[in-house]
């Protein structure tokens, strides 16, 4: 029953869609609310909603080259995609503490794959607004199991 599979294959990713509408909505009240916090004169903390992304034609359609923003080669766990009127363009964001939305991967799970990496704002995307980061994974299957999160980062303008 191959049409019966592709109903459920097609209820499954619209339901993930809507949710991360709903996501994108709640954090953006949220960060009006919270605003920014100054850490030091060169560094703050951002609160920020996160996916992941990698170069296959779902996550980049046309822009599937393999090249960013700026035009250099994505590089995997380093090349993030950001608004640039929240996260400035090459600077340095590290991970501060992790908020799960869903049961998987765990918090500690997110720790082992976000914490120690030093990110790099280097690409745009239409549908990063706001405060949120997509970060380049080595494969679309990655990106599936990371799934979406809201976390604490720490900016640091270069
Ligand atoms: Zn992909």
């Amino acid at each position: 029953m191959p049409q019966l599979a592709l109903i459920i294959l097609f209820l499954i990713s619209n339901l993930q869609f809507v949710e991360r509408q709903e996501v994108r909505h709640s954090v953006s009240n949220e960060i009006i609310i919270r605003q920014t916090e100054q850490i030091t004169d060169n560094s703050y903390e951002l609160e920020v909603f996160v996916s992941f992304y990698c170069t296959c034609d779902k996550c980049c359609g046309e822009w599937s080259d393999g090249l960013d923003y700026l035009g250099q080669p994505v590089v995997a766990n380093q090349t993030i995609a950001v608004d640039p009127d929240w996260i400035p363009l090459n600077s340095k964001v590290e991970f501060i503490d992790i908020y799960p939305i869903n049961d998987k991967p765990t918090k500690t799970e997110y720790k082992k794959i976000l914490f120690g990496n030093t990110y790099i704002p280097t690409d745009i995307g239409g549908d990063i607004n706001g405060a949120r980061i997509d970060i380049m994974e080595p494969s679309h299957g990655k990106c599936i199991k990371n799934g979406v999160l809201y976390a604490l980062v720490k900016v640091t303008p270069q």
